[in-house]
């Protein structure tokens, strides 16, 4: 008896789920510049205008090393 194709089935059925991002997160933060850094491969987003919420600023911003086909999201 053959098995199932269920790979297949899935496939169809279900959307492609959202990959994880890899976030630069906070590395320097100043009044009004802030700088991100990636832990994964060390990428430094260099001054940025704190233009954010801390909120955002925690979050961290998609490394674009990490996540060259990223686009934006939320
Ligand atoms: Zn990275």
């Amino acid at each position: 008896m053959p098995k199932p194709d269920l790979f297949a089935d899935t496939e169809h059925a279900r959307p492609p789920r959202k990959k994880p991002r890899v976030m630069a997160h906070v590395s320097v933060a100043a009044i009004d510049v802030i700088e991100f850094e990636c832990l994964q491969c060390g990428w430094s987003s260099g001054w940025l205008e704190f233009d954010m919420t801390i909120t955002e600023a925690k979050r961290g911003i998609p490394c674009p090393n990490c996540n060259p086909q990223s686009t934006p999201q939320e």
